[in-house]
Protein backbone atom coordinates (compact mmCIF):
# COMPACT_ATOMS: atom_id res chain seq x y z
CA UNK A 1 0.00 0.00 0.00
CA UNK A 2 1.62 3.55 -0.79
CA UNK A 3 1.67 6.34 1.68
CA UNK A 4 -1.02 8.40 -0.51
CA UNK A 5 -3.57 5.60 0.32
CA UNK A 6 -3.07 5.76 3.60
CA UNK A 7 -3.11 9.68 4.44
CA UNK A 8 -5.36 11.14 2.00
CA UNK A 9 -6.43 14.16 3.91
CA UNK A 10 -9.52 15.93 2.40
CA UNK A 11 -10.07 19.72 3.34
CA UNK A 12 -14.09 19.88 3.35
CA UNK A 13 -13.96 23.29 5.12
CA UNK A 14 -11.89 24.63 1.10
CA UNK A 15 -14.94 23.13 -0.55
CA UNK A 16 -17.76 24.45 1.97
CA UNK A 17 -16.58 27.51 1.25
CA UNK A 18 -16.24 27.68 -2.02
CA UNK A 19 -12.65 27.11 -2.96
CA UNK A 20 -12.47 24.03 -4.51
CA UNK A 21 -15.69 24.25 -5.05
CA UNK A 22 -16.27 23.37 -9.07
CA UNK A 23 -18.91 26.09 -10.50
CA UNK A 24 -21.77 23.74 -11.10
CA UNK A 25 -25.08 25.06 -10.00
CA UNK A 26 -25.82 21.58 -8.31
CA UNK A 27 -22.87 18.75 -7.88
CA UNK A 28 -25.26 15.96 -7.34
CA UNK A 29 -26.98 16.88 -10.66
CA UNK A 30 -23.36 17.11 -12.30
CA UNK A 31 -22.48 13.96 -11.17
CA UNK A 32 -25.49 11.83 -12.53
CA UNK A 33 -24.90 13.70 -15.98
CA UNK A 34 -21.27 13.52 -15.79
CA UNK A 35 -20.43 17.15 -16.50
CA UNK A 36 -17.09 17.68 -17.24
CA UNK A 37 -16.20 19.49 -14.20
CA UNK A 38 -16.53 16.62 -11.58
CA UNK A 39 -15.05 13.83 -10.91
CA UNK A 40 -17.15 10.43 -12.04
CA UNK A 41 -17.70 9.63 -8.79
CA UNK A 42 -21.08 7.08 -9.25
CA UNK A 43 -20.77 3.54 -8.30
CA UNK A 44 -24.20 2.44 -9.66
CA UNK A 45 -26.98 4.10 -11.19
CA UNK A 46 -30.78 3.22 -12.60
CA UNK A 47 -33.44 5.74 -14.43
CA UNK A 48 -34.38 6.69 -10.60
CA UNK A 49 -31.72 6.72 -7.93
CA UNK A 50 -27.90 6.54 -7.83
CA UNK A 51 -25.19 5.79 -5.59
CA UNK A 52 -21.64 7.37 -5.50
CA UNK A 53 -18.94 7.80 -3.17
CA UNK A 54 -18.36 10.69 -0.96
CA UNK A 55 -15.06 12.66 -2.21
CA UNK A 56 -14.85 14.18 1.76
CA UNK A 57 -15.28 10.73 3.37
CA UNK A 58 -15.59 10.42 7.00
CA UNK A 59 -14.71 6.93 6.51
CA UNK A 60 -13.42 4.02 4.23
CA UNK A 61 -16.55 3.01 2.58
CA UNK A 62 -18.71 6.42 2.73
CA UNK A 63 -21.40 6.46 -0.10
CA UNK A 64 -23.88 8.88 -0.75
CA UNK A 65 -27.42 7.83 -2.47
CA UNK A 66 -29.64 10.01 -4.02
CA UNK A 67 -32.55 10.17 -6.12
CA UNK A 68 -31.87 11.35 -9.77
CA UNK A 69 -34.55 13.92 -9.60
CA UNK A 70 -33.66 17.52 -8.15
CA UNK A 71 -35.34 17.50 -4.61
CA UNK A 72 -34.64 18.53 -1.27
CA UNK A 73 -36.50 16.76 1.07
CA UNK A 74 -37.86 13.40 1.65
CA UNK A 75 -41.59 14.20 1.71
CA UNK A 76 -40.68 14.77 -1.79
CA UNK A 77 -39.91 11.09 -2.95
CA UNK A 78 -42.44 9.43 -5.36
CA UNK A 79 -43.61 5.98 -4.32
CA UNK A 80 -40.83 4.82 -7.20
CA UNK A 81 -38.25 6.55 -5.52
CA UNK A 82 -38.71 5.65 -2.15
CA UNK A 83 -38.69 1.98 -2.55
CA UNK A 84 -36.08 2.52 -4.81
CA UNK A 85 -33.66 4.41 -2.78
CA UNK A 86 -34.25 1.44 0.37
CA UNK A 87 -33.58 -1.15 -2.20
CA UNK A 88 -30.39 0.98 -2.97
CA UNK A 89 -29.82 1.12 0.30
CA UNK A 90 -29.96 -2.55 1.11
CA UNK A 91 -27.75 -3.80 -1.88
CA UNK A 92 -25.27 -0.75 -0.50
CA UNK A 93 -25.09 -2.13 3.16
CA UNK A 94 -24.76 -6.15 1.48
CA UNK A 95 -21.65 -4.72 -0.63
CA UNK A 96 -20.25 -3.26 1.67
CA UNK A 97 -19.92 -6.26 4.55
CA UNK A 98 -18.61 -8.04 2.11
CA UNK A 99 -15.67 -5.32 0.72
CA UNK A 100 -15.13 -3.74 4.04
CA UNK A 101 -16.52 -5.59 7.37
CA UNK A 102 -17.47 -2.77 9.03
CA UNK A 103 -19.05 -3.28 12.91
CA UNK A 104 -21.85 -1.16 12.21
CA UNK A 105 -23.25 2.27 10.46
CA UNK A 106 -24.34 5.34 10.71
CA UNK A 107 -27.57 6.25 8.18
CA UNK A 108 -29.14 9.45 7.25
CA UNK A 109 -30.09 12.47 5.46
CA UNK A 110 -29.20 15.95 6.66
CA UNK A 111 -31.53 18.55 5.89
CA UNK A 112 -30.98 21.92 5.97
CA UNK A 113 -28.12 24.16 6.48
CA UNK A 114 -28.46 24.10 10.54
CA UNK A 115 -27.68 20.29 9.89
CA UNK A 116 -24.57 20.61 8.29
CA UNK A 117 -25.57 20.20 4.88
CA UNK A 118 -23.44 21.65 2.19
CA UNK A 119 -25.65 20.29 -0.50
CA UNK A 120 -29.27 20.89 -1.42
CA UNK A 121 -29.83 18.03 -4.12
CA UNK A 122 -31.01 15.09 -1.09
CA UNK A 123 -29.06 12.38 -0.71
CA UNK A 124 -28.82 9.68 2.07
CA UNK A 125 -25.57 9.28 3.82
CA UNK A 126 -24.08 5.46 4.18
CA UNK A 127 -20.70 5.86 7.09
CA UNK A 128 -19.59 2.16 7.38
CA UNK A 129 -18.07 2.49 11.47
CA UNK A 130 -14.65 0.42 12.52
CA UNK A 131 -13.91 -0.47 15.81
CA UNK A 132 -11.06 1.47 16.01
CA UNK A 133 -11.61 4.61 14.02
CA UNK A 134 -8.85 7.29 14.26
CA UNK A 135 -11.02 9.56 15.75
CA UNK A 136 -8.09 10.77 17.93
CA UNK A 137 -6.42 12.49 14.88
CA UNK A 138 -9.04 14.79 14.01
CA UNK A 139 -7.32 18.10 13.11
CA UNK A 140 -9.66 20.83 12.75
CA UNK A 141 -12.73 22.25 10.53
CA UNK A 142 -13.58 18.91 9.35
CA UNK A 143 -10.52 17.88 8.02
CA UNK A 144 -8.94 14.33 8.94
CA UNK A 145 -7.06 11.92 7.77
CA UNK A 146 -8.70 8.92 6.55
CA UNK A 147 -7.21 5.60 5.57
CA UNK A 148 -8.16 5.18 1.53
CA UNK A 149 -8.50 7.85 -1.64
CA UNK A 150 -11.90 7.93 -2.83
CA UNK A 151 -10.66 6.61 -5.70
CA UNK A 152 -9.69 3.49 -4.60
CA UNK A 153 -13.15 3.08 -2.38
CA UNK A 154 -15.17 3.69 -6.03
CA UNK A 155 -12.63 1.20 -7.94
CA UNK A 156 -13.42 -1.21 -5.55
CA UNK A 157 -17.03 -0.95 -5.27
CA UNK A 158 -17.92 -0.56 -8.59
CA UNK A 159 -16.31 -4.00 -8.57
CA UNK A 160 -19.01 -4.90 -5.94
CA UNK A 161 -21.82 -3.53 -7.95
CA UNK A 162 -20.87 -5.18 -10.90
CA UNK A 163 -23.36 -7.60 -10.40
CA UNK A 164 -26.35 -5.59 -9.66
CA UNK A 165 -28.85 -4.71 -13.01
CA UNK A 166 -28.93 -0.74 -13.52
ZN1 LIG B 1 -29.42 18.39 -8.12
Amino acid sequence: MTFRKQLFIPNKRAYITGLNRPSVECIICAIINEEPEVANLTIWKNSTVAACVNLYPYNAGHLLLFPLRHIKDPRELNDEESLQMHSLLCHSLKRLDSVYRPEGYNIGYNIGEASGASIEHLHQHIVPRYPRELGFVDITAGAKIIIEDPNVTLALLREAFSDLKS
